[in-house]
């Protein structure tokens, strides 16, 4: 079979090839907690090619986005809840000073 990443053969019944599993597992080990350029870093630190890793950050093999894609998204989500901005937990903030009836604590006054 083809492997699903970098569309290399990857073996009787094996979806993805050896090489991208270990890519897969060093994307799933730091998710979340890495950027883009540190992912880099540790696909390069893995020894395999350099069209490897790019085959791999540009596979997406579920249609839920590349893997670069993936790891853009977690940065900006990560980014943005440094920002404070947690659109979830905001809303839920706000709902429950509105309820006390009081703003304090929000850093700024409502508008009128
Ligand atoms: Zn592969």
């Amino acid at each position: 079979m083809k492997c699903s990443y970098c569309q290399e053969r990857a073996g009787w019944f094996a979806r993805i090839c050896q090489d991208c599993q270990r890519l897969l597992a060093v994307y799933k080990a730091h998710k979340g907690q890495i950027g883009l350029l540190q992912f880099l870093d540790l696909f390069i630190e893995t020894g395999l090619p350099r069209e490897k890793i790019e085959a791999f950050l540009a596979a997406d093999p579920r249609g839920e986005g590349s893997v670069k894609d993936r790891i853009l998204a977690d940065m900006s989500t990560e980014l943005l809840g440094a920002m404070g901005v947690n659109a979830r937990q905001r809303a839920q903030d706000v709902k429950r000073l509105r309820e006390k009836g009081s703003w304090r604590g929000m850093g700024e006054p409502p508008k009128e």
